[in-house]
């Protein structure tokens, strides 16, 4: 692990993963720059960090040309609109953060000499037909499907990635980002994890969409921060996949949130499944086992019971 000094540029700052990122930087003694245009991402996430001289904020879309004065050690790329719902509403935005922001910050990069992180997701890989998910896998992706805008921006971000490290010998690093879940969501998001514990703690029926069959790995957000951060001091330029194993149906999982929230009310209903849903989805996490002796620390009845005491506090 290298010294922790320097300075360190986070797109995506007030979003759930880039404002635990802040918060982790800020432990480790770096000083951070926080940057998000608030589309998707929520101030009220960085509202704690405001009063630190250590810590800045630019309100900015990193789609349009992007200036940082002074140096720049790192650069961790995490903006974009990361639910499903999300790109079917703003399906151009999440293609433009990910292929016109990322060239932008791979320039600033460039010319900071900085080293840089993306973003990348699992959604790389589709809706696999390999299971469990490794690096070496290529993808089933719809191009032009609903979810099309948001698996080609990041496997485009991961085309240029590489090409500026092989072609700039720019430092970089690709991190492919699977189910992750915490404090810090939003409530409404329409991912499965906030859906159902809004409906739970409402006392509404559980939205499974389609027979409830398929299934997810679920990381809890600790556990993804510490694997970046490893991942960033490491010297590994490849894809990493960071996700939890622990592989779980929507029936089980909507059973585990209903066990979990105890509302008599409440109970499993049915919708119809969203165009190209992945059927399975689970990582397999030997390479980051390797590279960087990571594996994940809390499961899911702990990472649960956490998650469960901050929806309390923000689900009216
Ligand atoms: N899902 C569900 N009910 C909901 C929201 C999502 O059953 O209210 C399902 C969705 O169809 C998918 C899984 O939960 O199979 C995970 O969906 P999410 O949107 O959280 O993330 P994804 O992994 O699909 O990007």
């Amino acid at each position: 692990m290298e010294k922790s000094s320097g300075r360190v540029l986070i797109t995506g700052a007030a979003g759930f993963l880039g404002s635990h990122l802040c918060d982790r930087f800020l432990k480790e003694g770096y000083h951070v720059i926080g940057m998000d245009n608030l589309l998707t991402g929520n101030i009220k996430n960085l509202e704690h960090l405001f009063p630190r001289k250590d810590f800045e904020f630019y309100h900015h879309d990193v789609s349009t040309y992007v200036h940082v004065p002074g140096e720049l050690d790192y650069i961790l790329h995490f903006a974009s609109p990361a639910s499903p719902i999300d790109y079917l509403q703003m399906p151009i935005q999440t293609m433009k953060v990910g292929s016109l922001g990322t060239h932008n910050l791979l320039g600033l990069a460039k010319s900071k000499s900085a080293r840089m992180l993306i973003a990348s997701t699992s959604e790389v890989y589709g809706d696999p037909l390999e299971h469990p998910q490794t690096e070496s896998y290529w993808g089933n992706v719809n191009p032009i499907g609903p979810r099309g805008v948001y698996d080609e921006a990041k496997r485009f971000q991961e085309a240029i990635t590489m090409a500026y490290h092989t072609y700039h010998g720019l430092e970089t690093r690709i991190v492919r980002i699977f189910n992750t879940y915490g404090p810090r969501m939003r409530t409404n998001d329409g991912r499965v994890l906030p859906a159902f514990f809004s409906q739970a703690i409402r006392g509404e029926g559980l939205t499974v969409f389609g027979d409830g069959n398929q299934t997810r790995s679920f990381c809890y957000v600790d556990d993804l921060i510490e694997g970046i951060y490893r991942l960033l001091f490491s010297d590994y330029h490849l894809p990493v996949n960071i996700g939890n194993p622990s592989e779980i149906t929507m029936n089980e999982f909507g059973e585990e949130i209903l066990k979990l929230v105890g509302n008599p009310k409440s109970k499993l209903i049915y919708k119809p499944l969203p165009k190209d849903d992945p059927k399975r989805r689970r990582p397999d996490i030997s390479l980051a086992k390797k590279v960087l002796d990571w594996v994940p620390q809390v499961d899911r009845v702990e990472g649960l019971r956490r998650t469960y005491e901050y929806f309390k506090t923000v689900v009216k």
